[in-house]
């Protein structure tokens, strides 16, 4: 997503895709508020401690030994309640898709627990994983390399209700997959297309139907938005809201974006580097960021009005992302950080609750 996209495009594109008339918005922020309230006070269905990820750098052809490791995910603790929606935001490379592959087991993390409805992912056995990701499913973000150019769409959506066996029976498959088509907004004659004679919206509304089509309860959408224009973005944002009440789903919603997280998601989580930098509940992040990188991030974000744009204090974050192989000491963030002092490269900042249910990785916060 360009960085013209602004938070006023997506929230505007939002509000004219969606069904209600203007003079309800009073009731849309009322839902919106009991929607938060209920995640708030769901019991938690996924919870991450202490997850690592570190990727070996290895050196030699015939021999290789480890010189190295990548610290693509290192050491990040937060929870996802029930029918709720995580944002996980962050610039490319910070490491949060590398956890949501975690959370998946399409990697396998170097430490921590990944503990889902009680149970701990990591070195689960392969039947057992195998029965967990009927309910565990994801979206990605390029809707046309993720759907296989040579099966025809009604196929692409049954293909995961036979690898699980949930609808043996061809005949419902194929009333099933009728079905999925039709709740995702597209006509159900769409099942005799292939990928290429769709959009790209289309193709990441086939995307969300097949992540459907075995029923689960937990649905990781990675950059699922990124790749599509700001009026389509606003449209699939307003189909996985509706389909998350329907079913009751619950969401990770992966951006790198923190424009396009607001209207969905209840909480957001910042990650700078392989940490969690903030964690907050959505409107209190954008209202109050504490976090100097969140600070940036939000200030980074244009305006549209021309006048208010010219007014705007910006902070720009200088210098590069550091390599994720050598981490800054300290506070990862120090050497890009404009309030960092002499403290900052000595002492890891502490993941600390600094106001209910927000927090914040920063010592002099
Ligand atoms: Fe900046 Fe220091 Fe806070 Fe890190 S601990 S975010 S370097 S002020």
């Amino acid at each position: 997503m360009s960085a013209s996209h602004t938070i006023d495009a997506i929230a505007a594109g939002v509000e004219a895709a969606s069904r209600a008339p203007a003079s309800n918005a009073g009731q849309i922020s009322e839902q919106r508020r009991q929607s938060v309230r209920r995640a708030a006070e769901a019991p938690e269905l996924v919870t991450i401690r202490n997850l690592k990820m570190y990727f070996p750098v290895t050196e030699g052809a015939l021999l290789p030994r480890t010189v190295a490791h990548v610290k693509a995910v290192d050491d990040i603790s937060f929870s996802i309640r029930k029918g709720e929606t995580l944002g996980l935001v962050g610039e490319s490379g910070c490491g949060k898709t590398t956890t949501g592959r975690c959370i998946l087991q399409l990697e396998h993390a170097t430490g921590g627990e990944i503990i889902y409805d009680g149970r701990n992912l990591i070195g689960l056995d392969r039947k057992s994983m195998l029965a967990l990701r009927q309910k565990i499913q994801v979206i990605f973000q390029d809707p046309y390399s993720s759907l296989n150019p040579r099966m025809k769409i009604g196929d692409i959506i049954a293909e995961p209700m036979k690898v699980h066996r949930t609808e043996p029976d061809k005949a419902a498959r194929i009333a099933r997959v009728r079905e999925l088509l039709r709740l995702c907004g597209l006509d159900p004659r769409f099942a005799d297309r292939y990928p290429h004679e769709m959009s790209g919206g289309q193709r990441q509304r086939v995307g969300i139907a097949r992540a459907l089509s075995v029923r689960p309860e937990f649905i990781i959408c990675d950059e699922a938005i990124s790749a599509l224009d700001v009026s389509i973005q606003a449209q699939i944002i307003n189909l996985l809201e509706d389909l998350r009440d329907e079913f009751d789903l619950t969401y990770l919603f992966i951006a790198h974006d923190l424009s396009v997280v607001r209207h969905l998601c209840h909480r957001v989580a910042v990650m700078y580097l392989g940490k969690i930098v903030e964690l907050a509940e959505c409107d209190e992040l954008y209202s109050d960021p504490l976090h100097p990188y969140t600070q940036a991030l939000l200030a980074a974000v244009p305006v549209p009005d021309p006048e208010v744009e010219r007014k705007r204090a910006h902070k720009i974050v200088k210098g590069e992302v550091p390599s994720p192989i050598n981490p800054p000491s300290g506070c990862v963030f120090h050497p890009r950080c404009e309030l960092a002092n002499e403290s900052c490269s000595r002492i890891v900042p502490q993941f600390r609750e600094l106001k209910p249910d927000h927090w914040v990785a920063c010592s002099l916060v």
